[in-house]
């Protein structure tokens, strides 16, 4: 979607801190890291949020989760927290979809 930042850092039209990257995700820093470590991880292809995913791209969003372990585990994480702000009431405010992982030290409770 042309007019998306995320998709814009897909296409590498603006830059990211990258992580990961496969032929379907993208895992970056996140500009503002709430945490020691934040990272978004993205899919590739625009999806607007997990309300929108349709059938076919499911396969996309399970490949990401599997994903998850692993790259925290490659920024040092045994222990972290995912997130998914899904829709502008629940605080999204980027509409592609992603996950914030989030870790560093013994996170508050929430
Ligand atoms: P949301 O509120 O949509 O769940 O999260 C969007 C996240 O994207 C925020 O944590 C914000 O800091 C991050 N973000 C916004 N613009 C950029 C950018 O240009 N680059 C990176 N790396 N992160 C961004
Ligand atoms: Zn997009």
């Amino acid at each position: 979607m042309s007019d998306c930042l995320f998709c814009k850092i897909v296409a590498g039209d603006l830059p990211a801190d990258k992580v990961y990257e496969d032929d379907h995700i993208l895992a970056f820093r996140d500009i503002a890291p709430k945490a020691k470590t934040h990272i978004l991880v993205i899919p590739k292809r625009h999806i607007t949020n997990l309300s929108t995913v349709e059938e076919s791209e499911w396969p996309v969003v399970t490949h990401a989760l599997q994903q998850l372990t692993p790259i925290a585990h490659s920024e040092g994480l045994e222990g972290f927290r995912v997130i998914t702000n899904n829709g502008a009431d629940g605080g999204q405010e980027v509409f592609h979809m992603h996950w914030h992982l989030l870790g560093g030290g013994r996170l508050p409770g929430f």
